[in-house]
């Protein structure tokens, strides 16, 4: 199921680039691209694209290019979750008077894990607060030199409010793609990707489809997920009716049962009958496969064996920048000494977030957390898309940890296995001492020398360690059962009355 077959190269021709804009938010993404929209689409056009649909198609010098019009890195990094390279060439959009941000270098691990070109427009260059040189340094850190500094990206100033330098981004993007030699084959087996899919009240499923081979007929029967269906109708990205879709082509279409996910693969099928069958069987094997153990670092290890990877890619979060350092120069001593190398994707302080998971997902990679907790929503999404996350809270277990994996024999995972849970029933503000939480343990015991989750409405909110433990006055080591206690929290000060306190410890799995 969705395999791509491989085309004849005496068949290929060369096609558009697709091209998505990634950025730090508020350095002018949504700007640039509708810049871009109205100086390339022929006048008289241009007040015809009132509607969305999630992509677009300008011409420059006589040449398409296609634009991927959702911008930020989530939709980019779903569609690689899926195994589909979503775009040939990232413009990272760096707002000049700002500079290098955090979501600029999340961009950049994203393009690079993807392997895609990055071209950066150097936005917002009218303001006088601008400073194109210190960007530049900035962009150098990062690994990305400027071609006019002697390094091989391009960075192309503009101005998305005042239309500057449009041109030179759009002949900087037809280089690079010439450069690529992007190809498909228009008579060759029909696929691409799902862009975006919606329900219309009245139109039923439409779904934004980008054809990446073979050219799209109405009347195809199209499989995307578990939706498929015969195309009833073909839209361009003007709205207007059209009867097929070449290579690089956004078009919206109608017809299909179910609202597929973006990011989705999709296939022309023979007949509905046929791309009904494929969806049962892939049915029942996620059902199958529901309650099978989510990827390992043992699994990702059988997968360098047999040849499907060739590094050990990580995203690495920790608690302070400082942590960063070290963990880095042991990995990378690691990695200097195995055949399996190390590739660190993304390094950064702060909690993991569901973009660390996505970027995980998409490279077949772990993610690494010292001292520092996954959001929930994190949570759920490496629960969804089989991402393995380990925490650790001493640095040589971590790169021991990653020293068998990378020998081939792991040994069990560390989990938290939690020992006691007490509720907080009121709240002293003591001066010099800070927050004492009067508190019931409900379940198992507290003990001293525990690490301690602070869990509000169902969300951690915070994790540390016990500083004081106290019983009727007493310091005591243990609370039991049903007991009341007095519980502070180093670095933590703001209980509230309901909140759970949850002591843990760290153990091996299976022991
Ligand atoms: P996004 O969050 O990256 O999509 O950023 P927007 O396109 O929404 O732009 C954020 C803000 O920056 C808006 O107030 C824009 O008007 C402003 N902006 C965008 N491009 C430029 C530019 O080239 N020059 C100046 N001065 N402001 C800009």
């Amino acid at each position: 199921r969705q395999i791509i077959e491989r085309e004849d190269q005496k068949n290929l021709i060369p096609r558009p680039p697709v091209v998505t804009i990634l950025g730090h938010v508020d350095h002018g993404k949504t700007s640039l691209l509708d810049a871009i929209r109205h100086t390339n689409v022929t006048a008289g056009e241009a007040g015809g694209i009132t509607q969305h649909i999630g992509a677009y198609q300008i011409e420059s010098h006589g040449k398409a290019i296609t634009f991927l019009d959702t911008p930020g890195h989530a939709a980019f990094s779903a569609m690689r979750a899926r195994g589909a390279q979503g775009a040939d060439i990232v413009i990272l959009v760096v707002a000049a008077n700002d500079g290098v941000m955090p979501q600029t270098k999340e961009a950049i691990s994203h393009a690079k894990a993807a392997r895609v070109p990055i071209i950066v427009a150097l936005n917002k260059i009218d303001r006088s607060d601008a400073n194109q040189d210190l960007v530049k340094k900035q962009l150098s850190e990062q690994g990305l030199m400027a071609d006019t500094w002697g390094g091989n990206t391009m960075v192309v100033p503009v101005s998305a409010k005042q239309k500057i330098g449009i041109e030179d981004l759009m002949e900087a993007i037809l280089m690079t793609a010439e450069e690529m030699k992007i190809m498909a084959n228009p008579k060759g087996k029909v696929f691409g990707t799902v862009v975006e899919a919606s329900v219309d009240t009245k139109k039923g499923v439409m779904a934004t489809l980008l054809v990446q081979n073979g050219t799209l007929k109405m009347g195809d029967v199209v499989l995307a997920g578990n939706s498929y269906g015969k195309i009833r109708a073909m839209f361009d990205f003007r709205g207007k009716k059209i009867q097929k879709a070449g290579p690089s082509t956004p078009v919206q279409i109608m017809g299909l049962t179910d609202v597929p996910t973006a990011g989705d693969i999709f296939q022309v099928y023979f007949s509905e009958k046929e791309a009904r069958a494929v969806v049962s069987a892939a049915k029942a094997d996620a059902a199958l496969n529901r309650n099978l153990p989510k990827a390992t670092l043992e699994e990702l290890f059988a997968k360098f064996k047999a040849g499907e990877t060739k590094e050990l890619c990580l995203i690495i979060k920790t608690d302070v920048n400082g942590s960063l350092e070290p963990i880095i120069n042991s990995l990378n001593e690691l990695s200097k000494e195995g055949e399996i190398k190390v590739n660190i994707l993304h390094a950064e302080a702060g909690n993991i977030s569901e973009n660390d998971v996505m970027l995980a997902a998409a490279s077949h990679g772990v993610v690494i957390g010292f001292n520092v907790q996954a959001d929930p929503v994190a949570r759920k999404k490496a629960e969804n898309e089989g991402v393995s996350i380990r925490i650790y809270d001493i640095i040589y277990r971590l790169t021991e940890d990653i020293e068998k994996a990378l020998k081939g024999m792991l040994e069990p995972e560390y989990k938290e296995v939690t020992t006691g849970k007490a509720e907080v029933l009121a709240v002293f503000k003591i001066s010099k001492l800070g927050s004492i939480a009067g508190s019931r343990v409900r379940e198992g015991e507290l003990r001293k020398n525990s690490k301690i989750r602070v869990v509000r409405k169902g969300e951690i909110i915070y994790t540390g360690e016990i500083s004081s433990l106290k019983h009727e006055k007493d310091d005591v080591k243990e609370v039991k059962n049903g007991l009341e206690c007095g519980v502070s929290i180093k670095g933590f000060d703001a209980f509230e009355v309901g909140d759970i306190l949850e002591a843990f410890t760290l153990e091996r799995s299976g022991s």
